[in-house]
């Protein structure tokens, strides 16, 4: 386990080192594709930039202060030093994305930062800081499958029992899916679970999702053959984003989701015309990137 400072830390199959795989999957990029083939390609083939949006930045505001609340002793990780944080990290992150700044007028950003400091305060109620030490934080992995499938993602929790049992913990800033739609998030948690597995040998005892929209907690003690299916759902699904890269055909998928899609201009499903293909997706497989947002899509 390296040993730099949590942001820092990444966790890889030793066999990546060696040569790059030709495929990857981060569970945004899956989700993508599995929602609309042409979205994965906007976003990933042709990287077509998206404006930035309140509530993703909200939510990279928020991961960034619950995870840096755990720098503080115990006893110091109260709601009032988590909303405190906000201020710094809120300036940290305008300053990585200067974009950030132009989202909002002065008094549509202080209710914004009300609204982060909300969500934060929110999570008390949900867990205890002063009573978990996470073995990792916002932690990198990558894992490379039999196959030569990498998983790719960021953990924003990981905790470790002393008797060794693992518990994978997600943060989500919007509300929780309602009953009967948690399949989406949880296949997300068992992406991780599957990766931790591949990477430590050890199926972890429970994956934690905490939506902090409206304070509700989803858990899942996963099984082997749980992530033995979830690893034959990613592998078909790679194949199927190899074959939509080889043919070009990355077919729209019209869904309620496409009213937040940044890319309708170009859809044909809404009278535009995709860009053509960048001339090195014809050369190159497509690496997929892992995105800071993820943190806050997979919140
Ligand atoms: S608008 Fe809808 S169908 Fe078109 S690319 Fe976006 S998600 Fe896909």
């Amino acid at each position: 386990m390296p040993t730099e400072t949590p942001e820092q830390t990444v966790e890889q199959a030793p066999a990546q080192t060696a040569e790059k795989p030709a495929r990857s999957l981060s569970p945004s990029r899956a989700s993508d594709f599995q929602q609309c083939p042409l979205l994965y390609r906007f976003r990933t083939v042709d990287r077509l930039p998206e404006p930035p949006s309140p509530a993703a930045a909200r939510g990279t505001l928020v991961h960034a202060a619950l995870e840096r609340l755990f720098d503080l002793p115990a006893a110091e990780r109260t709601a009032r030093a988590a909303q405190g944080l906000l201020p710094g990290q809120w300036a940290r992150l305008q300053e990585e994305e200067p974009e950030l700044a132009q989202m909002f007028s002065g008094e549509e950003e202080r209710e914004w930062l009300a609204s982060a400091a909300a969500l934060v305060s929110r999570w008390f109620t949900l867990e205890d800081p002063t009573r978990l030490e996470p073995a990792e934080r916002e932690l990198r992995v990558e894992a490379l499958l039999e196959s030569g499938l990498l998983l790719r993602g960021i953990i924003d929790r990981v905790d470790v029992a002393p008797n060794g049992m693992v518990r994978v913990v997600d943060y989500k800033t919007g509300r929780s899916p309602g009953e009967g739609f948690e399949g989406k998030a949880l296949f997300q948690m068992r992406f991780y679970a599957l990766a931790v597995w591949r990477l430590r040998g050890v199926v972890p005892a429970l994956l934690q999702l905490v939506y902090l929209g409206d304070g509700v907690v989803l858990r899942l003690e996963p099984t082997e053959a749980d992530l033995l299916a979830t690893e034959r759902k990613l592998e078909a699904l790679s194949e199927a984003v190899e074959r939509a890269r080889r043919s070009g055909d990355w077919r729209p998928r019209r869904s309620k989701l496409c009213g937040w899609c940044a890319h309708q201009a170009l859809c044909p499903e809404f009278g535009g015309t995709p860009p053509p293909l960048p001339d090195r997706v014809q050369q190159a497989p497509v690496q997929l990137p892992v995105e800071p947002a993820e943190v806050a899509a997979i919140g």
